[in-house]
């Protein structure tokens, strides 16, 4: 707990610690002005590491929201009439700011959030991938003209922006997800409305203050902290507001669904995963490691594409098991401003409860402990690297999303058992698999009911892929030249009389 009276006090203490000082904001940003909330009323930020306050920002609630999709509004006719040359280059300065100040940025992530600082330095760096790659790929919105059936027709299809977008991003990416929505959205013309997860509002504010820095006109882009349930009635319900973006669990995308409806909005949606990570008797044993350790601890198994169940055939089970412990083993657990630290805290405390939950439940289930399987001793959020081996399919692990760091392993047979299994969950976002046999892999990639599958990789997310789910995890693309589709209307224009 903060010794600290006054979390001004301590703000103040963490801004001294950053050399770019005026990128910790404690205000909302709204129509290019930072505001406090109409109340008066904060929220409190602790860092996940050791509880301490770091501060606090506006709590805001629907009347600020409200403000801020106006200014939005405002704000869009001249941001859709620029060139998209013009709005790559303010763009790109955007993008320049950001990895001037990434030393800055990584501290403020790793203070509220708690990943380890060359992670969050890596994330913030990722960002700017998706800024960069939508400076260019928003010059290249391309439309149609389509041969008409009528002799003095002409078919005409162009794409235009959606107008106001909602943003609503989570914790366990407080950086990238905001740019990878935002980047596409401007760089069509779009302006936009942010609510950052109230654990991570800091780093959105920060990148406010560099778009401010970079040139983007008041009200092109709006951020706003506070009540998530008013904010996200407001931004879904509000007839401005043309497209919702959102991040975070299926239960609160089904949410923002139903509330979209009113208005019937355009929607992407990034939900949860529940990744199955298959290593077949064919695999070379060692990559299957290697990936399975990426994609299961990366940010302490807290993101949508962890793997959440790693199935292995009864023929090389032993051989990975021993193999895996052995490299979770090696991870060094602690406080992510720490020289080495490679895991940090889960976010808050009932994350942790559910990781604890889950795993005793998976070891009355049937399940041994191989590795971990409880509270680290650093107390707090921090919670053991964790290995259970012949986990059973009663297990709440095998059907409910972890977001931990806990590897579920399971054995099988053959390839239609455990397609089978891999498919069994209503949640189709990221999958894995390791095979050198070339008519499995495409036997098993086509058969996997999911948006994206890793083939001998962990999977690496980038501005260049289609990321997004199928089921349960999502509507929609992000990145690539797909990602544009999202922010774009098709107009069909006739020309007669030719
Ligand atoms: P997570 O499990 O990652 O915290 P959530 O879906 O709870 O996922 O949160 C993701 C984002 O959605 C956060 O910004 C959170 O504040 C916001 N959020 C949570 N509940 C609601 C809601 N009822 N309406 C709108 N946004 C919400």
């Amino acid at each position: 707990r903060s010794t600290l009276s006054s979390s001004s006090a301590a703000s103040d203490v963490y801004k001294r610690q950053l050399k770019n000082k005026a990128l910790f904001k404690e205000s909302c940003f709204v129509g290019g002005k930072w505001i406090d909330s109409d109340s008066g009323e904060k929220i409190k930020v602790d860092n996940p590491a050791n509880n301490e306050i770091i501060g606090e920002v506006p709590k805001c609630s629907t009347s600020e929201t409200t403000k801020a999709i106006e200014e939005a509004q405002d704000a869009f006719p001249n941001w859709r009439d620029k060139t998209a040359k013009e709005r790559s280059i303010i763009l790109q300065k955007w993008a320049r700011l950001i990895e001037q100040n990434v030393d800055d940025l990584a501290r403020i992530m790793t203070l509220e959030q708690g990943k380890p600082l060359a992670e969050a330095k890596g994330e913030i760096l990722m960002g700017v991938t998706y800024i960069d790659f939508y400076a260019e790929e928003g010059k290249r919105v391309y439309g149609d003209i389509i041969p008409d059936p009528m002799p003095d027709r002409r078919i005409v299809v162009i794409k235009q922006p959606v107008g106001v977008v909602g943003a609503i991003t989570p914790w366990n990416f407080p950086s990238t997800m905001i740019t990878r929505k935002c980047a596409p959205a401007l760089a069509v013309g779009c302006t936009v409305v942010i609510k950052p997860a109230s654990q991570t509002p800091y780093s959105a504010l920060a990148l406010g203050v560099l778009a401010k820095e970079a040139g983007f006109p008041d009200g092109v882009i709006n951020i706003i902290t506070g009540s998530a349930a008013s904010i996200g009635k407001e931004l879904t319900e509000n007839p401005i507001v043309k497209k919702i973006s959102f991040t975070g669990s299926t239960e609160v995308g089904k949410v923002l669904l139903q509330q979209s409806a009113t208005t019937v909005k355009k929607v992407s949606m990034e939900l949860g995963g529940h990744a199955p990570f298959v290593v077949f008797d064919d695999a070379d044993l060692d990559e299957a490691v290697t990936g399975a350790m990426q994609s299961k601890f990366r940010n302490s198994g807290q993101t949508c594409i962890c793997a959440n169940r790693i199935f292995v055939h009864e023929k090389v089970y032993d051989e990975f098991l021993n193999k895996f412990i052995a490299e979770v083993n090696k991870i060094k657990v602690g406080n992510g401003l720490e020289e080495g630290i490679v895991s940090g805290p889960l976010i808050d405390q009932p994350s942790l409860m559910k990781v604890m939950d889950q795993v005793k439940d998976a070891v009355n289930q049937g399940a041994k402990i191989a590795v971990g399987g409880d509270v680290h001793s650093l107390g707090g959020n921090f919670f053991q690297p964790t290995v259970l081996s012949d986990v059973t399919n009663k297990a709440k692990i095998t059907y409910e999303e972890t977001f931990g760091p806990v590897a579920p392993l399971y054995k099988f047979s053959s390839d239609e058992e455990v397609i089978k299994m891999a498919n069994d969950t209503p949640y189709g976002l990221a999958s894995y698999f390791y095979s050198r046999d070339i008519g499995r892999i495409w036997r098993v990639a086509e058969a996997l009911e999911y948006g994206m599958v890793g083939v001998n990789t962990g999977l690496t997310t980038k501005a260049e892929i289609p990321f997004g789910g199928v089921k349960e995890s999502g509507l929609g693309r992000e990145g690539s030249k797909y990602g544009l589709d999202d922010y774009l209307n098709i107009k069909y224009i006739s020309m007669a009389g030719i």
